[in-house]
């Protein structure tokens, strides 16, 4: 007998049909003598359709009712879920955010997760309840409803499995595991039977939305071992774990893309010390985190300096560069979208030379031109035109070796 927390993604709830398909997994789980601890997203597209609806009625909506109105998607699953199992002859109880006391910080819609009060879930679990919790939601000191950023279900299943001490973490999702690239993107992905946190913590960040970033952190920092696998049929899916020997010793182990982000150029800054700060310093006051840095010299003591930021913090990002353009006597701003990142990822990176130059040379073959680039230990990034993402992927994808032999 074991302690299993499981949870469901948006389109394995996404309408009655796929919820009952739901319900009988779980009492599968339930039958064989598991405890079990469910936790659910929104049906597929409701948190969206929320978004369009609070932009409907305000130009900038207030962050914390936008709060209190995104996390019904996750209230009306639970309920449908709980009512099912009941119909079904066995006891469930819906739990929202608040009463399976999930505290946050009072960061509106992108709250971080300070502790969870696991003695309302192991008293349920005790009377032999199955116990079905909201995802993506808590609540802050004040007692305020909080989200947790989009994708925030994986971290409300990781986190509650740390908290209970769970055997076993499973992601359901609509994909049967993590892939070598997103595999609606490219048909040559290959699925990994196991990857290391610290490789998924990159894909994450990269932009690969199957598990939250904060969920791998969560279950880097708590050991817990995430299971992501289909919850459409029964195939076992992707282990999420801590290195060790046996896993697969690929240079590179993925690629990724992220479109989510714009980019903004100040033109002609001052080239003197002191200036990056004077750039940074006030984009960090307004929480705004900066991704990829480009700075090129020109001559009579000028820089461009190129950054971007997340879609959603570009026109916060740009209105405080043109405050600051002005102050530093930077000559101009200039804004854009259009753009995609595509990164490389693989902890074998740590001791090869030549990764680097590989993936220019694949992009540089197909004529895509490279913008921006970072690295760290174990990934590179290369921002180029958005146009060219699906075609970068695909072919780093193969210049790497990853394509798979069907
Ligand atoms: P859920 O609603 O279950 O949380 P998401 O849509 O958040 O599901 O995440 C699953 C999606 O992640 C897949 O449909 C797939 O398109 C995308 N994805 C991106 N990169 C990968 C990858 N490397 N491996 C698997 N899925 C990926
Ligand atoms: N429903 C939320 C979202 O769409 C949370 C989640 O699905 O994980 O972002
Ligand atoms: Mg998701």
């Amino acid at each position: 007998m074991a302690l299993i927390v499981q949870k469901y993604g948006g389109t394995s709830v996404g309408d009655i049909q796929r919820i009952r398909k739901v319900a009988e997994r779980v009492v599968r789980t339930y039958d064989k003598g598991n405890d079990v601890v469910i936790i659910l997203s929104a049906m597929a597209g409701v948190t969206d359709e929320l978004v369009r609806l609070a932009n409907e009625a305000s130009p900038s909506p207030d962050k914390r009712e936008l709060d209190v109105l995104l996390s019904t998607g996750e209230q009306t699953t639970v309920a449908l879920l709980a009512m099912i199992l009941r119909s079904m002859g066995y006891n469930a109880t819906s739990l929202l955010g608040f009463q399976a006391d999930i505290r946050t910080d009072a960061q509106a819609c992108s709250a971080r997760i300070l502790s969870i009060g696991a003695d309302r879930i192991h008293d349920l679990i005790k009377k032999h309840q199955i116990v079905v919790v909201a995802g993506f939601q808590g609540h802050d000191e004040n007692g305020n409803i909080t989200t947790l950023g989009r994708g925030g279900s994986d971290t409300s299943a990781v986190a509650i499995a740390a908290a209970i001490n769970a055997d076993s973490c499973e992601i359901y999702t609509d994909v049967d595991g993590i892939y070598t690239t997103d595999p609606n993107l490219c048909d040559k992905a290959r699925k990994l039977a196991r990857i290391s946190y610290d490789e998924m913590l990159e894909m994450s960040s990269l932009g690969t939305k199957v598990l939250q970033i904060r969920s791998v952190e969560f279950a880097k920092k708590y050991n817990v071992p995430v299971h992501v696998r289909s919850s459409f049929n029964e195939e076992e899916g992707t282990m999420v774990v801590n290195e060790d020997a046996e896993m697969e010793r690929l240079v590179v182990s993925g690629v990724t893309c992220n479109k989510d982000e714009a980019r903004i150029t100040l033109k002609k800054v001052p080239d003197q010390p002191g200036i990056s700060a004077n750039i940074f310093s006030p984009l960090a006051d307004a929480k705004i985190q900066v991704d990829m840095i480009i700075q090129n010299t020109r001559t009579g003591g000028e820089t461009d300096l190129t950054f971007t930021v997340a879609k959603g913090d570009f026109k916060r990002a740009a209105e405080i560069s043109r405050k600051v353009a002005k102050e530093i006597g930077a000559v101009d701003v200039l804004t854009g979208d259009g753009i995609a990142k595509v990164s490389v990822v693989g902890v074998g990176m740590k001791n090869h030379s030549g990764v680097a130059a590989t993936m220019f040379s694949a992009l540089a073959k197909e004529n895509i031109n490279i913008r921006l680039i970072s690295t760290s230990e174990i990934r590179i990034s290369c921002m180029i035109e958005e146009k060219y993402a699906e075609l970068a992927v695909r072919v780093l994808h193969s210049a790497f070796g990853l394509d798979s032999e069907s």
